[in-house]
């Protein structure tokens, strides 16, 4: 069967170049341009992953993005028109996979929407290993459940986070690069290498708030990040 992914797009054109384009890769793209009819379908369930504007008539996509997050943890791509959307799609915590600023390439977008698939379907078969063991002593990676736990407490991650996180906690100390980051996370290489920042800025935020006396991910320089094997 055929991933099935839904696009909210109120921007005809557009839409109908990324079903084409989606179409080309075997993808079956359904298509709304009302975020409230997007959201009841999500409801309904049956998708692999969602491509969501920011600017539609009846919300903003942020807004979808929170409400679905109440429910599932869907894939999301943002469709994003201006750099003051971008920011707030990699700084704010709603759970974003990836975002493409518009004007874009539909098979750009195609090629984004098949690496996240293919990382989605990798999540919880160990892809990368992570015994329960070998994490630094403060973190709990639940593959299982694909959650990361600190000193107990559950962290709120978007999918992004927490595949970098459970990628630096899998080999602490070892400094992972940007475009390693990136691609743990599934970010497509065009993505801009500051949104691994963000991410990691973001990380940082939600580790300090369970271990305040760990300073948890180390920055190297011109390096990438590395993640620090500290007492529980
Ligand atoms: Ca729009």
């Amino acid at each position: 069967m055929n991933p099935a992914i839904l696009l909210i797009e109120d921007d005809r054109p557009i839409a109908e170049n990324v079903v084409l384009a989606l179409a080309r890769d075997n993808l079956d793209c359904r298509h709304v341009t009302l975020a409230a009819e997007g959201l009841a379908l999500l409801r309904d369930g049956g998708f692999d992953l969602l491509i969501l504007d920011v600017g539609l008539p009846d919300a903003n996509g942020f807004d979808v993005c929170r409400a679905l997050r109440g429910f599932s943890d869907l894939p999301v791509i943002f469709l994003t028109a201006r750099s003051d959307e971008i920011d707030r799609v990699v700084g704010l915590e709603i759970g974003a996979d990836d975002y493409v600023p518009k004007p874009f390439s539909p098979r750009e977008l195609a090629a984004r929407v098949k690496s996240i698939l293919r990382r989605a379907r990798g999540n919880g078969h160990g892809a990368i290993g992570v015994a329960p063991s070998s994490g630094p002593a403060f973190l709990r990676v639940d593959e299982e459940r694909a959650c990361i736990a600190c000193r107990g407490q559950t962290l709120e991650l978007s999918r992004s986070e927490y595949l970098m996180l459970k990628l630096l906690a899998a080999r602490p100390e070892k400094v992972f690069s940007r475009a390693e980051l990136m691609d743990a996370a599934g970010l497509a290489e065009a993505s801009l290498e500051r949104s691994v920042d963000t991410h990691i800025k973001s990380l940082r935020a939600k580790l300090a708030a369970c271990a305040p006396d760990v300073d948890a991910i180390r920055t190297h320089r011109g390096l990438g990040y590395s993640l620090v094997r500290a007492k529980a």
